[in-house]
């Protein structure tokens, strides 16, 4: 990378989960936050959230890791497996636990889900007997958190009547997604995180664990998510079809166009690189639909 790109300061990454091949859906989040990174002049990362091997087939990653480099998008430093960073997130938790800020959780899913959406704080209160599986959860307070979305604009979150108190190590020893990603976040000293709207309730839970932690909070930005005709998120538990390669020009052009951008008629006709270079020149990311989910019926795909 030229001195010029690392000086703006602007540290973006894409951070796929390797439970499949990416999809459309995927591929749209990917192209918003590297195109955010490259019109800010600023370093781009993939990192690889590859944390629950049973959600894991057999070389998704390297097969991600081709599709985005087929779509023109290549990590300006080595991929950061969190497979890696078991021992970083171990000590993480040690820090929470030493803050006394966790407890331990032997509540069942089914529990949880009688709970409303919310955690009722049940072992906060009346620990779990010894020997028993737990989770360890972390407490939140009665606390505020407000963030102002690059794309969707200003969000406040209650902590303890919306969000509850969250896990941060599963009952099966895994760590969860929302403290591997804080740590990684930090550690990769992201500045900006353009990822799906699906998100956005994990934003406050992350901004509360990056506070707790001495992190600086990332600027972020929330891209709507695309549904199925059943009105669920395209993912691969819905078998989204993997986007191909032979087709990419008319894709990215697709996801370039669903993400509120006008490139010229017959741009689809160009290159990759050609189209990216247009829309890293004329990237507007207020253009970006402001809202939470779009119907994959009726997109120009
Ligand atoms: N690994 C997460 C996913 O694939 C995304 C994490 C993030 O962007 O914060 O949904």
């Amino acid at each position: 990378m030229s001195e010029s790109i690392q000086s703006t300061g602007y540290i973006g990454r894409f951070a796929p989960s390797p439970s499949g091949p990416l999809h459309f859906g995927s591929l749209v989040t990917a192209v918003a936050s590297y195109l955010d990174a490259r019109a800010h002049r600023g370093l781009w990362l993939i990192r690889m959230e590859d944390l629950d091997p049973d959600r894991e087939p057999p070389g998704a990653a390297g097969i991600i890791l081709q599709q985005l480099a087929d779509y023109g998008m290549q990590s300006d430093q080595p991929v950061l497996y969190q497979s890696s960073r078991l021992a970083a997130y171990q000590a993480a938790l040690t820090t929470l636990q030493d803050r006394h800020l966790c407890f331990s959780c032997g509540c069942s899913r089914q529990q949880v889900r009688e709970m409303g959406a919310i955690y009722d704080g049940t072992c906060r209160f009346h620990p779990p007997k010894a020997g028993k599986k737990v989770a360890i959860r972390i407490a939140v307070p009665d606390q505020l958190i407000e963030f102002n979305d690059l794309i969707q604009g200003v969000r406040h979150y209650h902590l303890a009547k919306e969000t509850g108190d969250f896990i941060v190590r599963r009952k099966d020893g895994l760590f969860a997604y929302q403290l591997a990603v804080v740590v990684d976040d930090a550690y990769q000293n992201i500045t900006h995180i353009v990822r799906g709207c699906d998100l956005m309730d994990s934003t406050p839970r992350q901004m509360f664990l990056q506070s707790c932690l001495g992190y600086p909070s990332p600027v972020y930005g929330h891209v709507p998510v695309i549904t199925n005709e059943l009105g669920q998120k395209l993912s691969k538990q819905h078998f989204a079809d993997p986007v191909s390669r032979s087709e990419r020009r008319s894709i990215l052009h697709a996801a370039i166009r669903f993400l509120g951008q006008n490139p010229p008629r017959k741009h689809h006709e160009l290159g990759v690189s050609e189209q990216l270079d247009w829309a890293i020149e004329h990237w507007d990311i207020q253009a970006i639909p402001k809202l939470a989910t779009i119907p994959q019926h009726g997109l120009p795909l």
